[in-house]
């Protein structure tokens, strides 16, 4: 799972697929709400704020 803002997401995508050897789906946090789990604020990659979630 990568947390990441806009611009990393196609890194995570990578990085996912290279794990994983399967397509991720890709949440935005922004639209999402999580009872029970805060997601990180800041991207895995930068320092940006994050905005997706590669899963
Ligand atoms: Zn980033």
């Amino acid at each position: 799972m990568y947390v990441v803002c806009k611009e990393h997401v196609e890194l995570a995508i990578e990085d996912f697929v290279d794990e994983y050897e399967d397509a991720p789906d890709i949440v935005d946090l922004k639209e999402t709400e999580f009872s029970d789990w805060d997601p990180p604020v800041k991207c895995a990659e930068c320092d940006k704020p994050a905005q997706f979630l590669v899963v």
